[in-house]
């Protein structure tokens, strides 16, 4: 990866950019730039052979100005005590700039679980779920997958919550499996939102996502599914990539043929007859669409100089670093940020949350509808902030929208003597 920006910093640099453009007063504005709380913890756990591991864990509570703390939960080697805060102040906006009741909250344990057995796995997960069950419950805190984390992992701290509380309580969760109390939808709605952002954003600037040739940085749960939609929307995939590579097919990638072949292989690399690529030259192709979808500060500013894609849409959380948002602006690269790019996959979690409480359940038409409804909304909401504002960039003017509904909250609730 590129740059090595602290996410924590660049997250409060953005605060900062858009606190610019607020008259609120500079006590609220610290305030938004720090989480409330933050826990760190150490788990232990049994291994197969008996022994015993401890690995660190953390879960930041960073705004509940607007409702329960919301985001997911991570396992990566690269979790850190500020990526968890900047990662939880990112859900703290994404929900305030997508209108979704929630504030931001984000979790993760620092471990490549490749290294673990599933049955290691779900040690673990119970013990962070033990840990967390003070903090976490449905009007409370409300994890959810993120990197490395999918409907095992829920249903596993959605049964311990369960089993320890002795109560049913499935909206202590989202991204469950549907047996579990999981939402239709739930698993595209990541990559839903990116290519419905994308195709609102070629509209804007009077292009048509139909024809545009896109390339995808990462092709998880979120990359994937944002080529294979934007594919069906008429766009061209020609180079998608992941941890391992990346492939270029001038004339177009199958995606979901990538996928198939990903999944049997665990890397897109060696698929058909595409040309290898590395992830720095996917980002640099000349492109109408570029998909960052992997990790944060994938595109530093030295990168972003050579970047040639006319469009950006964030499907990771934090791709770019506040200097590469400079560079990209100064050339006239739109950004549709992660914030309310990737927002669908909260957006659905909140529509999961809100069948469990009343346990009824929607079909997948419904939940898409609904979340289409959400995104041209915000999009529109968006747009309106960035021309008003004058905003350097749409990010900006994102923040500027999501800022000013979390003082509004704040304001409305008055003072505690
Ligand atoms: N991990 C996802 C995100 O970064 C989803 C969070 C959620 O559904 O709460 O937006």
């Amino acid at each position: 990866m590129a740059g090595q920006a602290n996410p924590f910093e660049s997250l409060q640099e953005q605060i900062d950019d858009a606190a610019a453009f607020l008259d609120a007063p500079q006590g609220v504005v610290t305030r938004l730039k720090n989480p409330e709380r933050v826990l760190e913890t150490n788990l232990t756990f049994e291994l197969d052979d008996g022994s015993l591991e401890t690995v660190r864990a953390y879960r930041s509570q960073f705004n509940g100005d607007r409702g329960p703390y919301k985001g997911g939960i991570r396992y990566h080697p690269g979790v850190t005590r500020d990526e968890v805060k900047a990662l939880s102040g990112w859900m703290a906006y994404k929900c305030a700039v997508v209108d979704i009741p929630y504030g931001g909250g984000k979790g993760g344990i620092a471990i490549d679980p490749a290294d673990y057995s599933e049955a290691e796995l779900e040690r673990l997960t119970r013990a962070f779920a033990t840990e967390l069950r003070p903090l976490i419950g449905e009007d409370r805190d409300i994890p959810a997958p993120d990197v490395n984390t999918g409907q095992r992992e829920m249903n596993w701290i959605k049964d311990t919550y369960e089993t320890l509380e002795n109560t049913t309580a499935p909206g202590v969760i989202t991204g469950k499996a549907l047996d579990s109390g999981g939402s239709e939808g739930r698993v595209e709605a990541t990559g839903r939102s990116v290519a419905l952002a994308a195709r609102e954003a070629f509209d804007w600037l009077d292009r048509d996502v139909a024809g545009a040739t896109i390339a995808v940085q990462g092709y998880g749960n979120a990359g994937s599914v944002a080529a294979a939609l934007l594919d069906d929307l008429g766009a061209d995939v020609v180079a998608v990539s992941d941890s391992s590579g990346g492939i270029h097919a001038p004339d177009g990638l199958d995606p979901r043929a990538v996928k198939n072949h990903k999944a049997e292989t665990r890397s897109v690399s060696g698929y058909g007859d595409a040309e290898p690529i590395t992830n720095e030259e996917l980002l640099t192709l000349d492109v109408d669409l570029l998909v960052p979808a992997a990790l944060e500060n994938a595109i530093d500013s030295d990168l972003a100089a050579d970047v040639r894609a006319d469009v950006v849409v964030e499907a990771a959380n934090g791709p770019l670093t506040p200097d590469a948002d400079d560079v990209l602006a100064d050339k006239d690269v739109y950004v549709v940020p992660d914030i309310l790019a990737n927002a669908g996959g909260v957006t659905v979690s909140y529509f999961e949350w809100v069948q469990n409480r009343q346990r009824f359940y929607w079909t997948e038409e419904r939940v898409n509808e609904e979340l289409e409804r959400v995104i041209v909304d915000a999009f529109d909401r968006l747009v309106d902030s960035y021309e008003t504002n004058e905003a350097p960039n749409l990010r900006t003017a994102a923040y500027v929208v999501a800022i000013d509904r979390i003082v509004d909250a704040y304001d409305q609730a008055g003072n505690w003597p």
